[in-house]
């Protein structure tokens, strides 16, 4: 009951910043936030703050899910790839949205906790992988939407995203040059080429390249 009040007040702050689309204010609805923060944090899961979630990690600000999500333009027939599992909350955001996600996690670790997660909340449409997520699931390829929840360092994007991406699909990725500012930026793969869209500053975590030491190769 007191979740959802703040559920409730969460909704309407995310809407006063801009989150006009319905679906994706749905989604953030049916998600509980409190089932991917540590217990001791679930009284926090409906304020707007990114949590830590162990090894250094993040869960998203809900603003932040909510602003990507947005940006992606996802449709209920979307297969859509992210990279970051993290939690796994905002795979279960997309998973609420699209047809499939397919997530990538780096730590085992933490990919094994949101697989809990995605089982006890019956998303039987998310697939998941320890590995490498820059170089992409090309067994899996070409994807409608693509989503990085990991700052990436460098001015373009990881060449293996854009090369899975679909024709008329998208990729939401925030990055900037090391010291730089970070950007969400948004490409749009197009019958020409591909098109690029600036669209906020933002701070994550980073992308990092290969899997933690010892954890053994999956990829
Ligand atoms: N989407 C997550 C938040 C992600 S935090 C959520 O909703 O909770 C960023 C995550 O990206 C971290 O878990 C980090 O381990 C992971 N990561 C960083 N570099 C990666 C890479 N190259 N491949 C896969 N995962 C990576």
């Amino acid at each position: 009951m007191i979740d959802e009040a703040r559920k409730i007040r969460l909704l309407m702050a995310l809407r006063r910043s801009g989150i006009t689309d319905a679906t994706v204010l749905g989604a953030i609805e049916r998600v509980p936030r409190e089932a991917f923060v540590p217990e001791n944090f679930a009284d926090q899961a409906y304020e707007d703050r990114a949590l830590p979630i162990g090894l250094g990690q993040t869960i998203s600000q809900p603003l932040v899910v909510a602003l990507m999500t947005q940006a992606l333009e996802i449709a209920w027939d979307s297969k859509i790839l992210e990279i970051g599992t993290g939690s796994g909350y905002q795979a279960a955001v997309l998973a609420k949205l699209g047809r499939r996600v397919y997530t990538i996690e780096r730590h085992r670790g933490l990919l094994e906790e949101a697989e809990r997660r995605f089982a006890a909340l019956r998303l039987h449409n998310i697939t998941t992988r320890v590995g490498d997520g820059t170089k992409g699931w090309p067994e899996q390829a070409p994807f409608h939407r693509i989503m990085v929840t990991a700052g990436h360092a460098g001015r373009e994007p990881p060449p293996a995203l854009l090369e899975q991406l679909h024709v008329g699909g998208c990729l939401v990725i925030p990055m900037g040059e090391d010291g730089r500012r970070q950007w969400v930026v948004r490409f749009r793969r197009t019958e020409n080429g591909i098109d690029r869209e600036e669209l906020w500053p933002v701070r994550f975590v980073p992308l990092l390249p290969d899997l933690p030491d010892g954890e053994a190769r999956a990829m």
